[in-house]
């Protein structure tokens, strides 16, 4: 199991089935109840609350999504720019931008992960690497061919997913890509982005009604 990072939240159950204890920093005394939370019988014990993020240190051959300045925790706001990027097997995400399709060791460490349309899938991460390989050795994407509206990081994105994409599909368009892949996954992020910023507002705790059916 990886190991818990400051940015994580936890939820937990103490007094009551009602209230669940969101939090980033252990609370010494029950914010529901007031008593001490030390050695005592919680209702549901802390556990992770599923993130929808990714680093690139632990995936492989993905397109990559994450905001064009800051990260989504503590930055984004929903209708601001994203910036997109393919990692390759070993993690270097191939993003372009004003400096040209460049390979990236570090700052792709929150990011969402946009699932590749089904059929997509490629036989192997060979296949993914090598023409990561041959569109950063193109000649292409440069610096000179970039534009923020007409050749930006979605371009080279697409392009690569559809040099990818089986012979018989269409290629995905730019719009219609973002509207069905990337919107979706940033919208899923948003109730993890919200509480997580609601437990920081609350110093590291939130209380919440449980919301059951
Ligand atoms: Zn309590």
């Amino acid at each position: 199991m990886s190991e818990v990072t400051e940015d994580a939240v936890l939820c937990m159950q103490h007094c009551t089935n009602q209230m669940n204890i969101f939090f980033t920093k252990f609370p010494e005394t029950c914010p529901v109840c007031g008593k001490t939370l030390k050695s005592c019988t919680l209702i549901i014990p802390p556990f992770r609350v599923p993130s929808p993020f990714v680093s690139q240190n632990n995936v492989s051959c993905l397109f990559m999504v994450k905001p064009t300045k800051g990260s989504f925790l503590r930055d984004y706001n929903s209708g601001e720019n994203l910036h997109v990027g393919i990692a390759a097997s070993n993690g270097l995400v191939y993003n372009f931008d004003e400096l040209g399709l460049h390979a990236d060791r570090a700052d792709w460490e929150q990011c969402i992960v946009v699932s590749a349309p089904n059929d997509t899938h490629v036989s192997s991460s060979e296949q993914w690497d090598s023409k990561l390989q041959q569109m950063y050795s193109s000649g292409l994407w440069t610096s000179k061919e970039y534009d923020e509206h007409n050749n930006n990081c979605y371009d080279f994105a697409l392009s690569f997913l559809n040099q990818i994409l089986p012979a018989n599909l269409e290629p995905f368009q730019k719009q219609d890509f973002c509207k069905d892949f990337i919107a979706p996954s940033t919208t899923k992020a948003a109730y993890y982005i919200d509480l997580y910023r609601r437990v920081q507002q609350g110093s590291g705790v939130s209380v919440e009604r449980c919301r059951h059916r």
